[in-house]
């Protein structure tokens, strides 16, 4: 799975995971980096292993594997300090996606854009191996919450009749979708909350003239609010509430690295916005990528980009 894993990306690798072993397969789930606090409760997210901080253990499953499955990536460079190492493994990959544009390592793999989720191609990969009866309350737990979080609970246009039919699928497992749905988005501290209140009146400008936000949040923001991974999964969203806002951006310095996140509204494309100027990439309406300069620089280089696509965004 990517970095700083999401509800997709972990729900999707333990979803595949459970199964393959109902198969007979042994299997082992890594995430090059540690996640958020409130994926821990996923079924089996205890056996996960953390690449940055249990490198040789992970290193050694590596050398041992027969088949590497990547989920919800399709470039090397989304798993960060793993990446040199996956590069070089002689063994075969293979990808599962929906992103755009995938690198040409994948020995094998479905690249479908057109998916809701990376849960929803392990869903169809499953029925269509001939396994539906094998999807129990874990798997179907582990991929609900991997669409639901990807769909925007069902409100992205993504959400198709064939996502519906899963999803009934999924709940005639027994699964618990009130459970999955407080265990994502109601399982947060306090502090998260009022750092949202508190970026959202300080931190956000709105450019009314390019129909875009930004939300730009200095280190000192998040080590005033103890902010861990996974904390500022959603802030992004809050602009697109904007009448008229098609273009909402979060730019924060984590310290090691700038984040960038772009959402949009309609027709504009931030896959492309964040693989021009940010050297990233995602989806057409939801999009990441980084910056190697300061705050201020990147904020800066953020409204000339603006600038230069303001006839997009009119
Ligand atoms: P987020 O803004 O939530 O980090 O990411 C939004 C979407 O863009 C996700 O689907 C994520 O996988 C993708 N994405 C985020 N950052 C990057 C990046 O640096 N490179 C690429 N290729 N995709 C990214
Ligand atoms: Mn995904």
């Amino acid at each position: 799975m990517h970095q700083k894993p999401d509800a997709d990306a972990m729900g999707s690798s333990l979803g595949l995971s459970l199964f393959l072993r109902k198969l007979g397969h042994q299997t082992t789930v890594i995430s090059p980096t540690n996640w958020a606090e409130w994926l821990k409760w996923m079924p089996d997210c205890a056996g996960v292993i953390d690449y940055e901080f249990s490198t040789e253990k992970a290193n050694a499953v590596l050398d041992q594997a027969e088949w590497i499955f990547c989920l919800d990536f399709n470039t090397l460079t989304r798993t960060r300090h793993m990446a040199p190492r996956l590069r070089k493994l002689p063994v075969e990959k293979v990808l599962i996606d929906h992103h755009q544009q995938p690198d040409s390592i994948f020995a094998y793999g479905i690249s479908d854009t057109e998916k809701s989720s990376t849960s929803e191609m392990v869903y169809d990969l499953i029925v269509e191996s001939g396994h539906a009866g094998k999807i129990d309350i874990d798997i179907a737990t582990c991929l609900y919450a991997g669409v639901m979080t990807d769909t925007g609970s069902f409100r992205f246009p993504a959400a198709s009749p064939a996502v519906h039919r899963m999803v009934a699928a999924l709940e005639d497992t027994g699964m618990n979708h009130t459970k999955v749905f407080e265990n994502l988005y109601d399982n947060f501290l306090e502090n998260r909350l009022r750092f949202m209140g508190f970026v959202l009146q300080n931190r956000m400008e709105i450019f009314y003239e390019y129909n875009a936000a930004l939300i730009a949040v200095p280190w000192k923001d998040l080590v005033r609010y103890e902010i861990k991974t996974g904390d500022t999964e959603g802030l992004v969203n809050y602009p697109l509430s904007i009448q008229g806002i098609k273009l909402a951006a979060l730019i924060i310095d984590r310290d090691e690295e700038i984040k960038c996140s772009f959402r949009s509204k309609g027709d504009f494309d931030v896959n492309t916005f964040a693989r021009t100027y940010f050297e990233g990439g995602g989806h057409f309406n939801a999009a990441g990528g980084r910056s190697a300069d300061t705050l201020e620089v990147t904020v800066e280089r953020f409204l000339k980009a603006l600038i230069e696509n303001s006839s997009q965004l009119q």
